[in-house]
């Protein structure tokens, strides 16, 4: 290997020199390469740029013919330079023109040179271009070599990320400035258009190249020192569960500050003349590159963990730059971040912000719950979401389809804010609606509740109209909280509930933990299937204390006031026997000690286990109300995870199989004189809805934005009609078929608005 003169420190010290002279961009590139093949001893060295439209153009080049320059253009996934683009990782060879993917390029001359070596040019793991170097010989390029061109590519990324290149040639700024489209999940509907604001701000490394390697090489080793000896700290103690942190995540990233590649890796690059945190960045670069290629999940997350410790090492070395005041936010602020808790979004200033978008957060993760609660659009699963946008971008956010749209062009922004137009021209028609009684057309009056579990929730029941809150989720306080709330806080919330809903009746669930309900400062179970495991009323009964302490709190909190309690996931009758028990024994207690009683206290069941459809007469019997849980009651009928994308849509809840089991709980539990409710998210859809009304169920309960599109729905029905037609599909044996589509073109043949 032939000996560079100086190596890549005196390079860099060179290229330092060549960014501060006060010359033209091309001249400084020109330059640039010159100095880059000088120092590798090639005889090429060449820049090749992304464009905004997706073309790779050669922007300087040492060696090759200097009238190719700007002249030679090819597709992003053209040729070597295109294959390094793509993959986004160096590529070096002997022989360049025995690849398949070689292109040959007669105006570049480039036909006597062999030997060749491309590396990225990267920022924050999206590719802007590639450097190449070239020499005549069949020369195997060492490993060293190959990291001091990355090192070198990294003062490149930033001199296009500057947009200092746009001089060069109009509409060739950087490629990360593209306007980009995404589809991810939705969480909360609604459309958000603003601007960027991460909410864990990227670091800028200003300075690139060390002044004094030695000095440069001490900060890396003390940033590493501390930064192990942090998270050593926490997961010795245990904490930084109730950030959101598992220990699980925190022993990965332990074992990954020890990783001797990793750290090989950075400390080369500090050798090599960066100062600390660029070398940081340089390697974190790099992971994100192969983060953004990578398409196993559990891959993924751990490259997400080296770039969550790469952001430690930067923040222990820069110092954490303040951003203002804690939760103040620009006007029409759009969240980005990798992953949030509930608790970090309710910091935020809600009067500006337009619109949350996440790395990761599935529909029913916490932070999901509350921003439907706040009425906040909401996306997840965007990969890259952090890497993909700056701060201050414009985004728009669709919080129905689960799309973003970073840096729109006018067209787009322009359908999007037509579409924000139509919707609030909807949300008025919908309020104009808002006292109307829900009745059918011909008489049938229908009961709209809410679903609520937080306190920003019952802002709705006035603005939506709704009759009262026919299921209130209380482990949504357990959940969004940092620890175990306390007696006192129960009571305080269930307190400020009664004062909001007044006379209007309420419902409230007892605790629905476990499954997919995770309490973070609660250990973790291992287990096989959690859905059918160790949750709500069963956890309630085996382990009472828990169910105690919520139910005195609600008996307190109702003070004279009628109550209505019911238990999750009941399985059999007996479970709520047993439950039922245990509320006569804290009432005994709150009557012993002179506490008043609720003036009614009527007990009620969710009907969301299958096998309560076999005892439906006995619990009909036996308990005051029952309300149909159609989310789990789907997940457990059709053996599908609602929480698992690939089969949760598989099955249609207006399929004769789901329709005859609700149908039979609305027919047997109106027999036995016992009112019943559907609180599923079926409810709230209008369509579903009709079908629900046309099956027998007299009262919805469903999320404050649904309110409005099933009233309408409501107003415009005949009952009747949609009964027959129901009744004469179920009984004439449908073969599991989706009475979805008959369902439609009804609707749509009476003018039904769904
Ligand atoms: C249901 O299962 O339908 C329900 C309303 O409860 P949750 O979604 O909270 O499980
Ligand atoms: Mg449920």
């Amino acid at each position: 290997m032939p000996a560079a003169p100086g190596g890549p420190r005196l390079l860099l010290r060179r290229l330092r020199e060549a960014m501060a002279e006060p010359v033209s961009a091309q001249a400084r590139l020109d330059r640039i390469v010159t100095l880059i093949a000088a120092n590798v001893i090639a005889e090429v060295c060449s820049v090749y740029v992304l464009r905004d439209d997706n073309i790779l153009e050669l922007f300087a080049t040492e060696g090759l013919n200097r009238e190719a320059v700007h002249l030679t253009r090819m597709r992003s996934d053209e040729g070597l330079v295109g294959l390094i683009a793509k993959t986004a990782e160096p590529l070096s060879l002997s022989d360049a023109q025995s690849h398949p993917a070689f292109s040959y390029r007669p105006e570049t001359g480039e036909e006597v040179y062999h030997a060749f070596l491309g590396v990225p040019l990267l920022r924050a793991g999206n590719t802007l271009g590639v450097l190449v170097v070239q020499n005549r010989t069949y020369r195997v390029y060492s490993e060293e070599e190959i990291e001091a061109l990355q090192t070198t590519a990294m003062v490149l990324s930033e001199m296009i990320a500057s947009g200092e290149m746009q001089a060069l040639a109009p509409g060739t700024g950087s490629a990360v400035r593209r306007p980009v489209s995404q589809r991810g999940v939705a969480l909360a509907d609604g459309i958000g258009l603003g601007h960027v604001v991460l909410h864990e701000p990227r670091i800028v490394v200003k300075t690139l190249i060390a002044e004094n390697v030695e000095r440069e090489v001490e900060r890396l080793e003390w940033a590493i020192g501390e930064v192990r000896s942090a998270i050593d700290d926490l997961v010795e103690r245990g904490d930084g569960i109730g950030t959101g942190e598992s220990r699980e995540v925190l022993e990965t990233v332990r074992m990954f500050a020890h990783d001797k590649g990793w750290l090989r890796r950075m400390r080369e690059a500090v050798h090599s003349g960066l100062t600390a945190e660029a070398a940081v960045e340089r390697v974190q670069s790099d992971n994100r590159a192969r983060m953004m290629r990578q398409s196993d999940p559990y891959l993924r997350d751990r490259l997400h963990d080296l770039d969550d410790l790469a952001n430690r090492l930067l923040r222990t070395l820069i110092g954490h730059e303040a951003v203002g005041a804690v939760g103040a936010l620009p006007e029409n602020a759009i969240l980005v971040a990798r992953s949030m808790g509930p608790a970090a979004l309710l910091d935020y200033d809600r009067t500006t912000l337009r619109g949350v978008v996440l790395e990761e957060g599935g529909p029913t993760s916490h932070i999901a719950i509350v921003a439907r609660a706040l009425g906040i659009p909401a996306v997840g699963e965007i990969a890259n979401a952090t890497a993909l946008c700056d701060s201050g971008d414009a985004i728009i956010v669709d919080g129905a389809s689960g799309e973003i749209q970073v840096r729109p062009g006018p067209e787009i922004e322009a359908a999007y804010a037509e579409m924000v137009r139509v919707r609030a021209r909807r949300q008025e028609q919908y309020r104009a609606l808002r006292d109307l009684p829900a009745v059918t057309r011909d008489g049938v009056a229908i009961g709209l509740q809410l679903n609520a579990g937080l306190l920003i929730d019952l802002a709705h029941l006035h603005d939506s109209g709704a009759d009262g809150i026919g299921l209130f989720r209380t482990e949504l306080q357990f959940m969004v909280a940092q620890r175990m709330p306390s007696a006192a806080e129960q009571q305080a919330l269930y307190e400020a509930v009664f004062a909001a809903t007044g006379d209007r009746p309420v419902t409230i669930r007892t605790l629905d933990i476990g499954g997919d309900k995770i309490l973070p400062y609660m250990p973790a179970l291992e287990e096989e299937n959690p859905a059918l495991g160790w949750r709500a009323i069963r956890i309630g009964l085996d382990r009472p204390a828990l169910l105690r302490v919520q139910l005195r709190a609600l008996l307190r909190a109702a003070g004279g006031r009628p109550l209505k309690i019911m238990f999750p996931m009941v399985a059999t009758v007996d479970e709520f026997v047993r439950a039922r028990a245990i509320v006569d024994r804290e009432k005994a207690h709150l009557r012993r000690h002179g506490h008043p009683l609720p003036s009614e206290c009527r007990l009620g069941v969710m009907v969301e286990v299958p096998s309560l459809l076999f005892e439906i007469d006995e619990i009909a019997r036996e308990a005051d109300f029952l309300s149909v849980g159609s989310n789990d009651l789907m997940q457990f009928l059709f053996a599908v995870d609602r929480e698992n994308r690939r089969v949760a849509n598989r099955f249609d809840p207006l399929s004769v199989p789901a329709l005859r089991a609700f149908r039979s709980i609305a027919q047997r539990a109106t027999a036995a004189g016992c009112p019943v409710t559907i609180c599923g998210e079926i409810g709230g859809r209008p369509l579903e809805a009709m079908a629900l009304i046309g099956i027998g169920f007299r009262h919805l309960s469903m999320s404050p934005a649904a309110i409005g599109p099933v009233k309408a729905m409501v107003l415009g029905l005949d009952a009747g009609a949609v009964t027959a037609l129901i009744d004469a599909e179920l009984d004439a044996g449908g073969g599991g078929a989706s009475l979805r589509p008959r369902l439609a073109a009804f609707a749509k043949a009476q003018g039904v608005p769904i």
